[in-house]
């Protein structure tokens, strides 16, 4: 299972999308504009086994936020919205405002459709993300994916009923490790993030992210097979909610 996954942005897509789809038993497709949802969904296909969900990239907000109203009559009639959120580090800090603007936006959109499933990017404005969260309770549901904050501040994202999405590239760094080894168990599931992510230069494809459950299995003192079946159990449960 892949709980966010850029499987448009791979290349060759199409030959990558057949393949996850004999490989494995869930792709939450996340993208990155409004505009990229409505292309990829013409060209690839919603099933049981692949959810493709709109976004708006914090990354690219500059240049991406006149497609919000689009975005926001897209999230109507999709339970699962992503990827959105917010991105702190010194490259997108000069459009941070706008960032909170859009996302502020989102959310409370997300609450007046009565409750919504987000996969959230939050690189150095975790805190940030936490507080428009928590101003508009009703919204659904966090993923927090890729969490890279402090442990204070994935306390507060615990407390406040987060769920988790990591894959095998957060493992590599001992931060990652670290905040892992912190994390709810019941409350993380598997993603790839490709191909963003990579090792070693090789994009992480989205049947490679439940072995992500080798490195928890360490770092949790469990057998693998334990956490395995964890993962698994918890993405079970967050389809639900997801309504799959
Ligand atoms: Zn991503």
């Amino acid at each position: 299972m892949d709980f966010h996954c850029h499987l448009d942005l791979y290349p060759n897509a199409k030959k990558v999308y057949i393949e996850a789809l004999q490989r494995t038993e869930f792709v939450w497709l996340v993208t990155t504009s409004p505009r990229a949802y409505a292309a990829t969904s013409k060209v690839l296909a919603t099933t049981q086994k692949c959810l493709i969900s709109p976004g708006l990239h914090p990354e690219i907000a500059d240049k991406k936020y006149i497609e919000l109203e689009m975005l926001l009559s897209q999230m109507e009639n999709c339970t699962a919205i992503g990827e959105v959120g917010l991105d702190g580090s010194a490259r997108y800090r000069p459009y941070f405002e706008l960032q909170k603007n859009i996302f502020k936006a989102i959310v409370e959109k997300c609450a007046g459709f009565g409750g919504r499933v987000l996969s959230i990017h939050s690189r150095g404005a975790a805190k940030e993300v936490l507080d428009i969260l928590e101003a508009n309770p009703g919204f659904g549901t966090a993923v927090l994916h890729w969490f890279t904050d402090s442990p204070s501040v994935l306390r507060r994202a615990i407390d406040a009923g987060c769920w988790f999405s990591v894959g095998p590239t957060m493992m590599k760094s001992a931060n990652g490790r670290k905040l892992a080894a912190l994390m709810p168990r019941e409350q993380v599931v598997p993603e790839s993030d490709g191909p963003f992510a990579k090792i070693d230069g090789v994009h992480v494809m989205p049947w490679e992210a439940n072995t992500v459950a080798i490195k928890l299995a360490e770092i949790w003192n469990i057998s693998q097979d334990e956490a395995s079946f964890l993962l698994k159990s918890n993405g079970l449960r967050l389809m639900g909610l997801l309504r799959i």
